[in-house]
């Protein structure tokens, strides 16, 4: 046996509901009920030390899916592991392939651990679904980007540098030999995974996140379109299993330093941020659900988008009541309405905020919401609150348009609302 498994299946969400019951259904039912619930299910309770996810990786090396090469080695001579799964007998040249950036930051567990049961469970299962999926996409996982800092149990490497800010100079052989990686591999998509202090004044860290790239006229219109629907897929199977997501967006200009922005910006591709929000009630369980679902969500999406063939993932239980507010007159129809503006102040990077808020109410089909600033896309989210927090020193003082808009899990736009708030020059400035 490779990781170990628990015997008792603790809660894997702050309100122990939709994935809770997923679980205890997964474990009456045949395998690949839910493929979620079956890879969560390969997580153990507590991390894995480096030697140990080497041990499991050599393993899986001796599986047919699974392929482990050497990046390279860290400061103090750890491998950099990277494993590639997909069909053997697929054509290489056919194969759409996503990179998987896991623990930059050695204190950051749950990427790690939440890629490694995703590697155990597809180097084995016979589910359709799984198998389909690897005859179109090849999954390339570095499960441990920072095995010093992993043994050290600390964020930065053993020469006390982020690696996550390492990415505009490329210092470090960690950060190398992964943009070595890309360059010889050349990805389709890539994903960073991390995680959140469980308490934070910064308004956008209340929650799990991903940031990916928005939309900008200097921007390839296709990375843009590809990261918009991607975030809405996201959202979408995120709200399904009662997963909160924030997501947000970046355009050029952002700091490089950033392996996400990195990636998106400067190589433009598609590329997102998974930030798992850590905290009392959320288990390494809870936090690797959310990257195996990430996972899950990013390479179905790549396999399918573009083909005849529908996008094949689903859930097993707990599916919300299937209901149609224009052809049942019983239902509620969706309502929202936005907030005044209410302008913040500056946060503690000195950064000055307004809030935007949305109250939404009404039927089942709403699924996830966009804010608008003057018409552009700026964030998304699938549960309450439903709020952004604008940064006013990149807004030119005056009028400024903010939108509101529903959507079901189609992407059908169910309501909106739009107001105007006028930014004064003293609003914008930032902090000292
Ligand atoms: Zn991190």
């Amino acid at each position: 046996m490779l990781l170990p498994v628990g015997d008792e299946r603790e809660p894997v969400k702050r309100t122990a509901t939709t994935i809770l019951a997923i679980l205890i259904v997964a474990a009456m039912a045949p395998a690949s009920a839910d493929i979620v619930a079956d890879v969560v299910s390969l997580v153990p309770h507590g991390s894995h030390s480096y030697a140990e996810t080497m041990a499991a990786l050599q393993e899986m090396h001796l599986t047919e899916r699974v392929t482990c090469v050497s990046l390279g080695t860290s400061h103090e001579g750890r491998t950099i592991a990277m494993a590639r799964v997909c069909d053997p007998a697929a054509d290489p040249r056919a194969l759409k392939k996503v990179l998987i950036i896991a623990r930059q930051h050695g204190n950051e567990p749950s990427g790690t651990e939440a890629m490694m049961a995703l590697l155990r469970h597809l180097s084995t299962t016979d589910g359709a679904r799984e198998t389909a999926l690897l005859r179109r996409v090849a999954l390339l996982v570095i499960p441990m980007a920072n095995p010093d800092g992993a043994d050290h149990g600390r964020r930065r490497n053993a020469r006390n540098v982020d690696l996550n800010r390492d990415w505009a100079a490329i210092s470090q052989p960690e950060t190398r030999a992964i943009e070595s990686a890309f360059v010889d591999w050349r990805p389709d998509v890539v994903m960073d995974l991390h995680e959140l202090p469980a308490s934070s004044s910064r308004s956008s860290y209340q929650e799990n996140f991903v940031e990916t790239v928005g939309t900008a006229a200097t921007l390839p219109a296709s990375l843009c379109a590809a990261t918009g629907r991607v975030s809405a897929q996201l959202s979408v199977w995120m709200g399904r299993y009662d997963i909160p997501l924030n997501v947000y967006y970046d355009t050029p200009g952002d700091d490089l330093r950033l392996c996400h922005r990195h990636f998106g910006l400067y190589h433009q591709v598609p590329t997102y941020l998974f930030e798992s929000k850590t905290g009392r009630g959320r288990s390494l369980r809870a936090r690797a659900a959310y990257h195996v679902l990430g996972a899950l969500v990013v390479a179905n999406q790549l396999a399918y988008h573009d083909g005849p063939a529908p996008v094949t993932m689903q859930y097993a239980t707990s599916t919300r009541p299937e209901t149609s507010a224009a052809t049942d007159p019983g239902v509620a129809p969706t309502r929202v309405s936005l907030d005044e503006p209410v302008h913040m102040g500056p946060d503690d990077k000195g950064i000055p905020r307004t809030l935007l808020r949305a109250e939404v109410s009404g039927s089942d089909e709403f699924s996830y919401a966009t804010m608008e600033l003057n018409g552009v896309v700026v964030a998304l989210t699938n549960q309450a609150p439903y709020e952004y927090a604008v940064d006013t020193s990149r807004c030119t003082p005056g009028t400024q348009q903010v939108a509101v808009r529903c959507y079901d899990s189609s992407g059908r736009c169910l309501a909106g609302d739009t107001r105007s708030f006028i930014l004064q020059p003293t609003d914008a400035v930032m902090g000292e």
